[in-house]
């Protein structure tokens, strides 16, 4: 019965008060050391404010590995770090912006990652606005104007107050004119771009060779003050993203005849070819070494902020569990593994190079847990698609203590995620690879690969809890008796009649960036 119904229904309901509680010397012991001898803010002060963030290819990702080695080490836990691949090396330097007519300002905002030096010079000169034109040959007999000038090429935000904003003091009116005038505005600026010809790749690689000086963007994430900041496309002339604010006071001077003029200094360096690492570490089983229960988290960021809690705090989640195990549980059955990441931001390449460099491990995977998605609770627990998921993950959250699964809400049979996150690369190759989902603290708005991804936003109380829920998860799928099975339920059809497929394994890209220079 309950697997026709596990099969048919994606079956959703509170853990709590689902499930008994058990009286465990082990889970009293790890939530007595988590909340007795938390190195959460210790660790997170080292990694993100002293280390910063972790953009592949940089330094600062090598100190990290480094540094993680060191901790586990000094907990007694081995530890490596495990080459898959080359990316471009490059290190972020000084960003300077600032407006120096028709006022002075200095303006907020900072080089894109990857983005070229100015080679110690302060580039000064006046900014355009990227034109509607007709087609790409317009656009190119408009091309040599913006020879000596910066080029902006992101469209001026109508509003810099998020909607939560209008939505609590504005009228339901006033609210919805602004919010179709924006769609209209963000659909032309849309075609402003495919009508040059270009993408937005392409277009600052075109402004570049026509002789432009920078390129000026402004990627805003909507919440006050946020910006997201990827990488830049430009090979030898700075391109800056400037916040909405700044943005908007430059395009509108450029738009009433004032066109301002402004000065730009970026410093980078770049570092050639450098080998890029996951770092792996290890508590070794002592009835089943060779099978495997794995925690698992990015440790790579964008570098516009600190990559506090993407994917800081999952990354300090996976540590604080780990050292939590060693020092309550050291002779689990199994052995437990915890991968750190890299390249998963330039799509889970760490994590799929270790499924394919380790096929040992992986077809013995008792259970894989990721969290990724911010620093709140865990709330979401998705069974991935495997039909028995239900039984023992449900066996699993058994042992944990009702306080630290408030809310958590489970899903199974699930569906198999594509992507997102690390989980993915293990589910592709149908091993059991799971996803601790955290409640929202507006990670998608305020934190995800924006410039305020910073030590502040780390909700700690949150993070203990979830390192208490991983660890107890870990143990109680250490000692579990069973292997976890990994029979796959049937894929859903869709409204027309097709049935979705399980996601494919796809190869992770070895070498990263290398093209771009
Ligand atoms: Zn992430």
């Amino acid at each position: 019965m309950k697997r026709t119904f596990t099969l048919f229904l994606a079956i959703v309901f509170a853990a709590l008060g689902s499930y008994a509680q058990t009286s465990d010397p082990v889970v009293d012991a790890i939530v007595k050391e988590a909340n007795e001898n938390s190195q959460l803010q210790k660790m997170a002060h080292e990694l993100f404010d002293k280390i910063g963030p972790r953009l592949v290819g940089t330094p600062q990702m090598q100190q990290a590995h480094d540094w993680a080695v060191t901790k586990y080490g000094t907990w007694g836990i081995q530890a490596k770090n495990e080459k898959w691949g080359e990316w471009r090396g490059w290190e972020r330097g000084i960003s300077h912006i600032d407006m120096v007519y028709p006022r002075v300002k200095t303006l907020e905002g900072t080089q894109l990652a990857w983005c070229p030096s100015t080679n110690g010079k302060t580039v000064t000169a006046e900014v355009i606005i990227l034109p509607e034109v007709a087609d790409s040959l317009e656009f190119q007999k408009w091309l040599p104007n913006v020879k000596g000038k910066f080029v902006m090429i992101s469209m001026m935000q109508p509003t810099g107050r998020p909607d939560y904003n209008w939505e609590e003091f504005g009228t339901k009116d006033s609210f919805e004119k602004m919010k179709k005038e924006r769609t209209e505005q963000t659909d032309a600026w849309a075609k402003r771009i495919k009508n040059t010809g270009k993408t937005n790749q392409t277009l600052p690689v075109a402004l570049e060779k026509a002789g432009a000086v920078g390129i000026v963007a402004s990627n805003w994430s909507r919440g006050f003050g946020v910006n997201k900041i990827f990488g830049a496309n430009t090979k030898k002339i700075p391109t800056v993203d400037i916040a909405l604010e700044d943005y908007g006071l430059l395009y509108r001077l450029t738009e009433s005849g004032t066109p301002p003029k402004i000065s730009v200094l970026t410093d980078s360096k770049e570092k050639g070819v450098v080998p890029t690492f996951n770092t792996i570490a290890e508590i070794k089983g002592s009835e089943k070494p060779d099978e495997y229960v794995m925690l698992s988290a990015h440790f790579d960021s964008w570098d516009g902020g600190s990559g506090a809690t993407d994917n800081g705090t999952g990354t300090l989640t996976m540590m604080e569990a780990m050292r939590i195990l060693k020092k309550v549980y050291p002779n689990p059955k199994r052995t437990i593994l915890v991968g750190h990441w890299g390249s998963e931001e330039q799509g889970l390449n760490g994590s799929r190079a270790f499924v394919e460099d380790h096929p040992e491990i992986v077809q013995n995977l008792e259970a894989l847990f990721n969290q990724d998605n911010g620093t709140g609770r865990v709330v979401n627990i998705s069974g991935q698609g495997f039909l028995h998921a239900y039984e023992y993950i449900s066996r699993w959250l058994n042992k944990v203590p009702e306080k630290f699964k408030d809310k958590l809400e489970t899903r199974f049979p699930g569906s198999p995620g594509g992507g997102g996150s690390d989980f993915a690369s293990f589910v592709a190759v149908g091993a059991p690879g799971f996803s601790l989902s955290s409640n929202s603290w507006l990670y998608g708005s305020y934190t995800w690969h924006t410039n305020r991804d910073t030590y502040d936003k780390v909700v700690f109380d949150d993070v203990r809890n979830n390192a208490i829920l991983a660890a107890i998860l870990v143990y109680a799928a250490c000692e579990d008796p069973n292997k976890t099975s990994r029979e796959k339920s049937i894929m859903p059809y869709n409204a027309k009649g097709e049935q979705s497929k399980w996601p494919e394994q796809r190869k992770a890209t070895r070498k990263g960036g290398l093209d771009q220079k």
